[in-house]
């Protein structure tokens, strides 16, 4: 297929569609295929003070399209956002439920504040499901335009429970006040190619685009447990669309599970005043006082306008903190190769990224033009949404792939495909690493050579995957499940698999070497979805800042920040612009690593859009009742306790001899300063067992605090004075489900 031939352009993707046998018989072919399978009407609205007071419920196996009133106790208790997820899925759920059963739903809410545009990190959707990783709720921040359309058509939150019997599209027209659930037989599979077609399908003309967004995965979701979602938006500049990734836990498939194809939301035409806020004039005020400090520091600090969150890859090098080889070590000499400069360059510099209107941290990059030489869409040129932070190290390092090219090829697959960046980079170095020490080889993978740095093969891999064909198949699974795959088969050791297979409740870590911060194994493992840094990132303030030097410091921290990061969540906020830039006097404030005045600006922007007057103290503790809850649920499904907030051995010391001997000098330092125990003279496998007893102990004495602070007993779960102390003793389940475990 030659580029120049005629027909409908995508820009996103440089193909001819109309002309594309996979693409079926082109746009008008595929629109004439629908079949509208149920049709109802609504009232549109917009919220009044961030609500609309209004969920939207759609069951597929029924076809039955609901409203649901969301209620005072709900904003009282849940806020919104993820709140709102975990209690509708709580109501939607039973301990028996598993993933793939009709009832488990997805929960897509943007948040009361969400849709603001005066303020950067304003258009976040969370998503909530129960996971087919990790078997209790995942919860998921996303960008792009869907969750504030959805607001701005009528509704706070939409919940998606049942199967269709073949794929459908759920269209909400928030415009016209229609709700349509059609059959979707010809739509193609992969998201870059789908929400493109599916934006231009329904705007109503040229300049609709952009109030359309779409939510979609790929083939990936159809044939592993780690799917996830993207939601789109129209890339005006562009001329094409953009994709941001609700990644984490497999929603993507649960959503193909479903028999969803994509969701397509069409809103009003945005403004600034849409959420009705209390106060606009604080918000304008506060939003003003924030784009000046992008404006003034954003260059002399992270460089998020030109690099995005890639800028910290040589910075994560340098402290020794990049994974690299599936955590084994944290440097590599060909770092510069992935580096800032380099995502500089390829990405795109003239054009503001943001994923959501006003957002003037604008990290959202995209390196246009890639042509790929692999897979289904070999010779297309594309746009690849990012690379991120998490991209480079996850695909690139962790796997010993240096090579910017293949990076930006496996970004772009695992977006289409539907898959988890994150989760595909700690598994590919898993069975990289099983590779290297033979627990793996040619006959088992079928013929894969996944040695540390084989782009090729770790993209036919991922087509293999996307194809549900071979060992694909199997990596397409996940480390928590390969793990026992693996010990089945007899092909490695139990205890060797479980050290290095770099998962806790069956969520793949994210890319930080966590083994010199007892404080950020914490914040890995003692997460309520699993190892995702987005709950605690507290590496530099405890490694390389010293700030946390005793168990009640990490434990303060432990408490404070899960909670304080969970608040963005409720709302719709993006945490970046939160500690991304700070302003210019930060380092002299009290609590630096707070950022107060950002707080304040939170607490304000709160105020000022539902009225409620909160306070920094408030907000922490409307945290609190969701994190709480959540903690409880997990219970509920049966996975909630202390046994599952054990890290792999891997995020906490070295496992093997190399790392051992890669850094001995700290290690044999640390044997004597820190142990008390003198290096010389032992061999390596003691000294491993002397440094393994002591850093896990240290682990252990960890969590007491930690629960200690939380108001947990020691097993983690919450007291019954807890729960009473937040307001969730109304809820007779949730007490009865502490007292039957010690609360
Ligand atoms: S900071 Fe980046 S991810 Fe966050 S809202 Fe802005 S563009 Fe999106």
């Amino acid at each position: 297929m030659s580029h120049s031939e005629p027909g409908t352009k995508l820009a996103h993707c440089d193909v001819d569609f109309t002309q594309r046998t996979e693409y079926h018989q082109g746009l008008e072919a595929i629109r004439a295929a629908h079949k509208v399978l149920a049709e109802v009407s609504f009232t549109p609205s917009l919220p009044e003070r961030g609500y609309n007071d209004r969920t939207l419920h759609v069951d597929f196996s029924t076809l039955a399209v609901t409203e649901k009133p969301v209620t005072q106790q709900m904003k009282d208790i849940f806020v919104g956002g993820r709140g709102f997820g975990l209690w509708h899925l709580w109501n939607a759920v039973t301990p028996a439920t598993r993933w793939n059963d009709a009832e488990n739903e997805i929960i897509i809410s943007p948040g009361p504040v969400a849709g603001m545009t005066q303020y950067a990190g304003t258009g976040k959707s969370l998503v909530v499901t129960l996971s087919p990783q990790t078997d209790i709720p995942v919860d998921s921040n996303v960008g792009g335009y869907f969750g504030p359309l959805l607001k701005f058509s009528g509704f706070d939150a939409l919940e998606l429970q049942g199967k269709a019997d073949r794929d459908v599209i759920l269209f909400i027209d928030g415009t016209k006040g229609i709700i349509r659930i059609e059959e979707a037989p010809l739509e193609p599979v992969d998201s870059h190619v789908l929400a493109e077609i599916l934006t231009r399908m329904y705007a109503e003309n040229d300049a609709d685009r952009v109030n359309i967004s779409v939510v979609s995965t790929g083939a990936g979701a159809d044939h592993s447990l780690i799917g996830m979602l993207n939601f789109s938006w129209w890339d005006l500049r562009r001329g094409c669309i953009r994709l941001k990734q609700a990644g984490r836990g497999g929603i993507g498939t649960v959503f193909r599970d479903k028999r969803i194809r994509a969701l397509v939301c069409r809103g009003p035409q945005v403004k600034g005043n849409l959420n009705h806020p209390a106060d606009p004039e604080t918000i304008a005020r506060t939003g003003i006082k924030f784009h000046k400090e992008m404006h003034d520091n954003d260059d002399s600090q992270c460089k998020m306008r030109r690099n995005g969150t890639a800028h910290i890859v040589e910075i994560m090098d340098a402290y020794d903190l990049l994974p690299t080889h599936n955590f084994q070590y944290g440097s590599h000499p060909e770092t510069h190769r992935i580096a800032s400069p380099v995502w500089e360059a390829r990405c795109t510099q003239a054009t503001v990224d943001g994923c959501w209107y006003g957002c003037s941290m604008a990290c959202a990059k995209g390196a246009d033009g890639v042509v790929l030489k692999t897979g289904p869409y070999k010779g297309h040129m594309v746009t690849v949404d990012g690379p991120e932070y998490e991209n480079a190290a996850g695909l690139g390092s962790n796997g010993g792939i240096f090579d910017p090219d293949y990076l930006l090829e496996l970004n772009f697959y695992c977006d289409t495909y539907g898959i988890c960046t994150i989760t595909w980079g700690t598994l590919c170095a898993f069975v990289m690493e099983c590779y290297q020490r033979g627990i793996l080889n040619l006959e088992r993978t079928g013929g894969l050579d996944l040695t540390w740095g084989n782009a090729e093969a770790d993209l036919e891999m991922m087509h293999q995957m996307a194809r549900g064909e071979g060992f694909g198949r199997i990596a397409g699974q996940g480390v928590h499940k390969m793990k026992a795959i693996f010990a089945e088969r007899g092909w490695g050791d139990p205890g060797l698999l479980g050290d290095i297979g770099m998962e806790c409740k069956g969520l793949e870590y994210s890319q930080y070497m966590s083994k010199e911060s007892l404080a950020q194994q914490g914040g890995y493992a003692l997460t309520n979805k699993g190892p995702q840094h987005d709950e605690a990132w507290l590496i530099f303030m405890d490694m390389v800042n010293k700030q946390l030097p005793t168990f009640e410091d990490k434990a303060e921290a432990l408490y404070y920040f899960p909670l304080f990061r969970t608040w963005f969540g409720l709302n719709g906020f993006c945490k970046l612009p939160w500690n991304d830039v700070v302003p210019s006097d930060n380092a002299t404030t009290a609590e630096p690593a707070k950022v107060p005045e950002h707080v304040q600006n939170y607490v304000d922007l709160f105020t000022a859009t539902t009225g409620l007057k909160i306070d920094k103290d408030e907000l922490i503790r409307q945290s609190a009742k969701v994190y709480n809850f959540q903690r409880v649920f997990n219970i509920r499904m049966g996975k909630g306790l202390r046994s599952f907030d054990i890290p792999p051995y891997r995020s906490v010391g070295p496992v093997t001899r190399e790392e051992y001997e890669s850094r001995a000098e700290r290690y044999d330092k640390q044997m004597l300063e820190e142990i008390g125990v003198a290096p010389a003279g032992k061999s390596v496998e003691e000294k491993l067992a002397i440094t393994r007893a002591y850093r896990m102990k240290r682990y252990e004495s960890l969590v007491d605090a930690v629960y200690l602070r939380r108001g947990w007993t020691p097993e983690g779960v919450p007291t019954l004075a807890r729960l009473q102390d937040l307001g969730l003793d109304v809820f007779p389940e949730v007490v009865e489900i502490v007292r039957a475990h010690g609360g």
